[in-house]
């Protein structure tokens, strides 16, 4: 077992060996489940939901949040009901009203604009995301040119980019390396959105350094643990599975990817739900193995939903493949801490 960690003091996963079996359960009906550990939430995630639910606790509703808190349909909705008004802007946001900035990040024009409607802001943005933040101005600083690997129109590229928007380029597409400019080849240094395939960001890693040599790296990944480690878990089932199914949202950037990882690593099919209700029972046809995986947004009672309806199906053994344990938390956003009861300020421990 090894320890691996990310440039933050609060990261940290146990990894253990790939695709070790925990249950080691007999499967005599040939229908068996593999269960990818870790999966769901991530502890960036967990601290922005608890940001919201804790700031609804303790001011009242309504509560505003710009953008979708994370990117699940279920907690948005569930947060709705609560008494949350997700907005698009904070032009929408009534002066000196409560605004929660969501767990992808935003830009300085975003604080400078509610600064000056009067608005009263936390910031939810998961450390990791600001970590990439202080990346970009770091090398803004020193005059490089930076190349963000990332999905075009992703609120975190969005954010990320605001940094310093006259010295980022964003690399999306396999043909966007050919449209890079850079005024020295000495200074140029390539970061990236925080929920990408492994795999693929390196690829285009590659394209970049045979256009760029001097390239620098990140100081530290930017593909976060979670991703990584959720991406690492779904590797080391797909081969066995006929199907794999991953629970998500369509416009969860790490869930997408997922599916796309359980393709490339040998399952025969994937797809991404957000409810077990969305299954078509045809893809269950001639199926023995069905891989089992969630996004980084995804509580597992969703999860659990999922199995309940394959279990239904008559797919009654599940196997947890394990290939981390995950060990982080992050302290909740200072500005909504000074308004907690002592010893009530936790953190979210996975
Ligand atoms: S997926 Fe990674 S970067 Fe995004 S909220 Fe979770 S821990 Fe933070």
């Amino acid at each position: 077992m090894t320890t691996s960690s990310q440039d933050a003091d609060t990261v940290e996963s146990d990894t253990v060996e790939s695709g070790a079996v925990e249950s080691g359960a007999e499967h005599s009906s040939g229908k068996r489940i593999l269960l990818a550990k870790p999966r769901g939430y991530c502890a960036g995630v967990d601290r922005a939901v608890d940001t919201v639910e804790r700031a609804l606790e303790t001011y009242g509703p309504p509560v505003y949040v710009r953008k979708e808190i994370v990117h699940n349909h279920h907690v948005v909705q569930t947060l709705r009901d609560r008494g949350v008004i997700f907005v698009e802007d904070t032009s929408e946001v009534p002066e000196g009203s409560l605004v929660v900035f969501s767990a992808h990040g935003v830009s300085p024009a975003v604080h400078e604009e509610a600064s000056k409607r009067g608005l009263r802001t936390i910031d939810a943005t998961c450390p990791l995301v600001t970590k990439v933040h202080k990346e970009v101005n770091r090398f803004a600083r020193k005059d490089y040119d930076i190349l963000l690997i990332g999905h075009e129109g992703h609120e975190e590229v969005e954010g990320t980019s605001g940094e310093a928007p006259d010295r980022v380029q964003l690399v999306d597409k396999p043909d966007d390396v050919d449209d890079v400019e850079v005024r020295d080849p000495s200074k140029v240094v390539w970061l990236s959105q925080t929920t990408l395939s492994v795999d693929e960001t390196m690829e285009r890693v590659h394209q970049l350094q045979e256009r760029y040599p001097d390239m620098q790296a990140p100081p530290s990944d930017d593909i976060c643990y979670a991703t990584s480690n959720r991406q690492v878990a779904v590797k080391a089932m797909a081969a066995e599975c006929d199907l794999v199914l991953v629970v998500g949202s369509q416009n969860s950037s790490n869930s997408k990817r997922l599916v796309e990882v359980a393709l490339q690593a040998g399952a025969s099919t994937s797809y991404l739900v957000d409810y077990a209700s969305e299954i078509d029972e045809s893809w269950l046809d001639g199926v023995d193995t069905v891989g089992v995986t969630s996004g980084a947004s995804v509580p597992d009672a969703l999860v659990f939903q999922v199995l309940d309806y394959l279990q239904e199906q008559g797919w009654g053994e599940v196997e947890e493949v394990t290939t981390a344990n995950e060990k982080v938390s992050f302290a909740l956003p200072r500005e909504l801490r000074k308004d907690l009861p002592e010893n009530s300020s936790g953190s979210s421990v996975r």
